[in-house]
């Protein structure tokens, strides 16, 4: 029951706004109530009830009322046909390895990722699944078409990924995992529906934290994943029936608020992080800088080439410094928060110090140490001079 027809003729900041809402049946409140209830009222006759269905209302784990006005919001949002929201990113991440691969099966997955997506499928899912998998430079197609082998039926990949903001081509990547029976999955939490929209180039499954900018304040999580109903129907059932990482009614409303507003944040997350990525890259002490939006970045063309509106709001960097020296540098900041996390009002950094296990796969600048930096909706202003402040006092030439 879409209210008010807002379909996805309307532009984004319009769907962002209506999308999922109505005015409440009971009461007449123009916003959704928090329907804080495990259970729903049982027909007359019960007993021919599926109690793993997501259909009708039932139990929370099979399905929930904020739940469903979130994805509905989602799915306008991203232009799909049907959203599953879970528990939180990680949850819709392995909803999605879990729906998508059997043991014998193997899948290829970008070599820079969210740590979690490492640890599943370079870790967990081989040694107690069996199922193969080849991590690769996702930006490189070679390596992708190579690491192809007869049982892939998965491509996973992140783009801009977390932490170093590599960026990999999405139509290209798609052509060549339908063309070997495959599914292409992308983790778009560094880009959101604002900026990039994974399944109008070809993917067939969109992964968000719902935690980071969709959210937005930095208090709950979430995650959703985003594609065509059967493929969503059959995350729904096993992500959240069985494996139960259902959203609770009260985050789904956070997150459904923070998502109105997800327009006008994006912009000035896009426009203040230009901004200071141009800074950083004109300071001495600043070693190098890693964001798609400047032109010298190496994802620049291909994120140029698939973005919407922009290029995000994180950023990694590297001092030319020390170990001790970057830790000092964060000591010095006023206005930036040391915290992981990324998306929120708040601007947030965090250093991956040289014996992140990682390392190995990271390009070659990442070795010695960097900064990722979410930045905030702080006055641009006041973040650089937090950062020009904190360089200055951290002694360094
Ligand atoms: C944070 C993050 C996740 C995990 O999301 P949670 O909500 O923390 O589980 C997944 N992918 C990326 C790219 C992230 O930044």
């Amino acid at each position: 029951m879409p209210n008010k027809n807002i379909s996805e003729a309307f532009g984004f900041a319009t769907r962002a706004v209506h999308g999922g809402n109505e005015a409440d049946r009971e009461t007449g409140a123009i916003r959704r109530p928090i329907t804080m209830a495990n259970s729903y009222e049982l027909p007359y006759d019960p007993t021919n009830i599926n109690w793993s269905g997501t259909g009708g209302n039932l139990y929370t784990r099979n399905g929930g009322a904020n739940q469903a006005y979130l994805q509905q919001k989602l799915a306008l949002l991203h232009g799909t046909e049907d959203c599953v929201v879970l528990a939180t990113g990680v949850a819709a991440l392995s909803g999605v390895f879990f729906a998508c691969l059997k043991s014998g099966d193997h899948a290829v997955v970008s070599d820079s990722t969210y740590i979690a997506t490492y640890r599943l499928m370079h870790e967990l899912l081989p040694e107690k699944y069996g199922i193969h998998t080849t991590l690769v430079d996702s930006s490189d197609m070679a390596s992708v078409r190579a690491a192809i082998k007869r049982n892939t039926r998965l491509i996973h990949i992140e783009t801009p990924a977390n932490p170093t903001l590599k960026v990999s081509d999405i139509r290209i990547i798609a052509e060549i995992a339908h063309a070997n029976r495959a599914l292409l999955s992308v983790d778009n939490t560094f880009a959101s529906p604002y900026n990039q929209l994974p399944n109008a180039l070809g993917a067939d499954l969109t992964v968000e934290s719902l935690t980071k900018y969709i959210n937005g304040h930095g208090d709950a999580l979430g995650g959703a994943v985003l594609g065509a109903k059967p493929l969503i129907d059959k995350i729904r059932g096993e992500a959240m029936v069985n494996l139960g990482g259902a959203i609770s009614p009260f985050n789904a409303w956070l997150i459904m608020r923070g998502a109105v507003t997800l327009p006008l944040r994006m912009r000035q997350h896009n426009e203040s992080a230009q901004k200071i990525a141009t800074f950083l890259a004109n300071q001495p002490q600043v070693r190098f800088v890693a964001y798609p939006g400047l032109e010298s970045d190496k994802g620049h063309t291909v994120a140029k080439s698939q973005t919407v509106n922009g290029y995000g709001g994180t950023l990694a960097f590297g001092l030319n410094a020390d170990h001790d020296a970057h830790c000092r540098f964060v000591s010095h900041l006023r206005v930036i928060t040391s915290a992981v996390s990324l998306g929120h009002d708040e601007s947030l950094i965090v250093y991956l110090g040289e014996n992140d296990e990682r390392q190995y796969l990271y390009p070659e600048e990442f070795h010695n140490g960097f900064f990722r930096l979410s930045v905030g909706l702080e006055d641009a202003e006041d973040i650089i001079a937090d950062i020009r402040q904190a360089l200055g006092n951290t002694g360094l030439f």
